[in-house]
Formats: C-alpha cells, structure tokens, sequence
C-alpha cells in the first residue's frame, strides 16, 4: 500500500471513530461535559443539556461549569466556593465521584439526586471531563427499600425482645419447673431469639445510620477518662469468660504490672457512637478469644489523633478476611468462626460510626494469635475543649431559662402515688434487655503524664 493510500485510510478510520464517537455521546444518557483546565465548557451532549434545563450547546460553550452546574449537599444547602466539592477536584485536577449531591440547574425545573464524577484526562493543562446521571429514582427506591427495612426491624424487635424474655423465665428454676431435655430445647430457643434480638437492633441501625438518620451530637470529652469508664463496663463480662483485662498497653498485660496511664487526651464524640463503638470492639474480643486470654484497651493521643485500641489474644483473623470485615455481613468462614454466633454487621456499625465522627477504624491481626482494633478520633486543644464546655453549659442555661413555668397541680380526686405492682403470679411482662444505657458522667481533665505509645495512622 502507498504511504499516499496508508494516510488515507488512517484519516477515514479516525474519521469514521470521531462520527461513532459522536453517536454515542449524542445518544446516551448521561450528562457528560467537557471543561478545560480553567473550567470553562468546551463541549456538552444533548443529555447534559435537558439535565442542565439548557436550549443549546452554544448557550452553554465558554461558560465556567460552575455557573451551570449548581450543586446542593443532601440537605439542599447550595455549595459554593471551596465547600463545592467538584470546582475543587477541577481545580486540582483530581478525580472525583459521588452520589449524595443534588443539581438545581439553573433552568431546570426540578432538583435531583445525581451521580457524578470528575475524569482528569491528563496533567493540569489538560481537559477535564464531567459526567451525571439522574438517579432521583434509584435514590428514592433504596429510601423506601432501607425505610421498609427499618420499619420492620423495629416492629419485629419487640416482639422478639418478649419471646427472649419468656424463654429466660422457663429457663430460670425460681420461675419454671422444667425436665432436662426441654431445658436444653429451651436453651438453644433463647440463644437464637438473642440472636434473632441483636440481628434487628444491627439492622435498625444500619439503615438510621446508612440514610443519615443518626447523626453524631458531639461533646467535648476527656477521651482517656471517658474510653475507660465505658471499657470498664465491661470488666463483669470478660471475667466471665475467664479473660485477663487491662486498660493499658500490651507490656503492661504481659508484665502484670499495670502502669497508670494517665494522659490527658481531649476530643469531641457522640458520647453514644464511642459507647457503641467500644462495646461492639470488646464483645467481639471476649467472643474471638478462648478461655484464659487476654484483652487490653488503650487510649491516647498523638499530634492531631486520637488512638484507642481493642487488643486480644484470640483467634485472629486470616489476612484475606481482613480486607473484608468491615463490609456489611461479612464473616470470617473458618474452623473457629463457624461455631460462633454473629450477624457480621458490627465492624460495619464501627466504622460508620467512627467516620460520622471523623475518624477511621482498621484492624492488624496475626492469626491464631490475636487481633488489634484501632479507631482514630479527631483530637482537639485543651481551649477548644474549655471553649465547647462553655457552649454547651451556656446552650443548657439558655434551654433552662426558656422552659414554661411549672404549672400549678390540679387538685384532684384520684391518688396520683405510684402504685406498687401486685406481684405476679404467671410472668405478665419479661424482662426486657435495656436499648440504651445512662450516659457516662465526663469529669475535667486530670493531670499530664504524656505517655504517647504506638503510631497514629
Ligand atoms: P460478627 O457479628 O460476625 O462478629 P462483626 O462485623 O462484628 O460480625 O465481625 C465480622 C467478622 O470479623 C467476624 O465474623 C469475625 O470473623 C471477624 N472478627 C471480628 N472481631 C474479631 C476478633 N476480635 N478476633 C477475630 N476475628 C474477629
């Protein structure tokens, strides 16, 4: 072939790509826009332009994207500036992806939820390429697919809640009289209704949580003080199981000498998120860990971090389950695991707790010798803290200040006293595992013993 004939036909295939390319961009639809470095539209398909609410391409060709797209948080707050998460990725030439935006176009008539993602094609100078799609459908499909699964959760648990307790009473000698054999029906009975009981109280908080539902109210703390008020909590339990405890580091429990550790450590939580978050670490530890090991939770800060960990001797965790723990319902399937109950939604409840706080969770695990979980906070100053103190005494003041008068009793004919309950003689009501427990009392920082351990990722 001549090079005449060769450069021909090069130039009629990228020809006949360019028209195919055409095609597809003229027909599919999703929104795609092409900016240059400086974020000024070059190109725009007919999808972008019904989605932007605009007539024609040359309405839009020239224009700063930002102007055209208007981008909304999931509250409908405008983003402008620097909190516009897509002008920043432009800007620094990042990618960019997301699913929790709303465009309110300037034309358009409606708002809606989009998926969108920023494509750098090349170095700074280079184009970007911006690309969206409507799923105000899809949003509102897993809306009410997490709303019917949190309604029935919810229902489902008190009934589930009665069913464990009646079993406890036919399992208790003071309040039924049983044979061995339907003992041990009833126990296993129990066992899968407390199970049954934690499956829906996970699976309520997955979706309060999954659908922004169950927001973090933080307050100012003493981390260390306030990590081992809630982890002592639970010294009854791993007694129980005949574990060693220690709030402390590794040498402490090794040595059996148990250093005081005594760094003072401020950080905004929820006060709940952190309970949760310790319980579900430390019940996961006596869980994985046989008879006779040992479990230690530490506290402590470093520059910007905080870093608490929940250490056991336990079973570990194989290296190629542990890129996988945190995913919802994952369960390590091994020898071990398999005669051990779970729901395999706690370490995602962790890490979507820890990061509604700002902060992440990983885990390090050598298996067959046990396991570390970290979670990492946002640390704060010492006047921060002070300052956040003084908000929320002032905030308390002023709600004190603005509650009604108490009204005057009215007089009346029937006794108000509480009365006594009479005590029954057939179980009325079982006893019901308490949802939410009193909030640990944050006491002022004490003295400074830095005693920074370990490296804060
Ligand atoms: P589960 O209810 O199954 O315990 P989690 O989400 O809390 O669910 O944990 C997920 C999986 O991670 C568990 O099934 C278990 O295999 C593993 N795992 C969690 N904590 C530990 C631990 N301390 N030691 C060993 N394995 C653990």
């Amino acid at each position: 072939m001549s090079t005449n004939n060769a450069l021909a036909n090069a130039g009629e295939n990228a020809g006949a790509n360019a028209a195919l390319a055409e095609l597809a961009l003229n027909n599919i639809t999703d929104g795609v826009l092409i900016i240059d470095s400086n974020g000024i539209i070059k190109m725009a398909n007919p999808a972008a332009l019904a989605m932007l609410g605009q007539k024609s391409t040359s309405d839009m060709v020239g224009l700063d994207f930002s102007l055209v797209i208007k981008l909304e948080n999931s509250e409908g707050m405008p983003l402008e500036g620097e909190s516009n998460p897509l002008v920043m990725a432009a800007h620094n030439n990042t990618a960019f992806s997301s699913r929790d935006l709303l465009l309110a176009s300037v034309n358009a008539e409606r708002q809606m939820g989009i998926a969108i993602n920023l494509i750098p094609t090349g170095g700074a100078h280079e184009d970007r390429i911006i690309t969206f799609r409507d799923i105000t459908k899809e949003l509102e499909e897993e809306g009410a697919q997490m709303e019917f699964v949190s309604t029935a959760s919810h229902e489902m648990r008190t009934p589930v809640a009665s069913i464990e307790g009646y079993l406890a009473l036919a399992l208790n000698p003071q309040t039924a009289t049983i044979d061995a054999r339907a003992q041990q029906y009833l126990m296993q009975a129990h066992q899968a209704s407390q199970h049954l009981g934690r499956l829906f109280r996970d699976l309520l908080d997955v979706t309060k949580l999954d659908d922004g539902k169950l927001k973090p109210r933080f307050i100012p703390v003493e981390i260390v003080k306030l990590v081992k008020e809630l982890a002592d909590e639970h010294i009854p339990m791993i007694e129980k199981h005949h574990l060693k405890y220690s709030f402390g580091t590794p040498d402490e429990v090794i040595n059996e000498t148990p250093r005081r550790v005594d760094q003072v450590v401020y950080g905004a939580v929820d006060i709940d998120f952190l309970r949760e978050i310790l319980d579900n670490l430390i019940e996961n530890a006596v869980k994985y860990t046989k008879e006779g090991g040992a479990i230690w939770v530490n506290a402590r800060g470093d520059g910007e971090k905080i870093l608490i960990n929940v250490t056991d001797t336990g079973i570990g965790i194989a290296p190629d389950d542990l890129n996988h723990i945190f995913q919802k319902f994952y369960r390590a399937d091994n020898s071990q695991t398999r005669t051990i109950g779970g729901t395999g939604l706690g370490l995602y409840l962790v890490k979507t707790r820890a990061e509604a706080m700002g902060g992440r969770v990983w885990a390090e695990s050598s298996f067959g010798e046990g396991t570390t979980f970290y979670v990492s906070l946002p640390r704060i100053s010492e006047e921060e803290y002070n300052k956040r103190k003084l908000v929320l005494e002032n905030e308390a003041m002023a709600a004190k200040q603005v509650q009604p008068p108490p009204v005057a009793p009215v007089a009346s004919a029937t006794p108000t006293a509480p009365v006594a309950p009479a005590a029954p003689t057939t179980p009325v009501a079982p006893p019901v595992a308490p949802v939410t427990q009193p909030q640990p009392q944050v006491q002022p920082p004490t003295p400074i013993n830095n005693q920074p351990q370990g490296e804060i990722k």
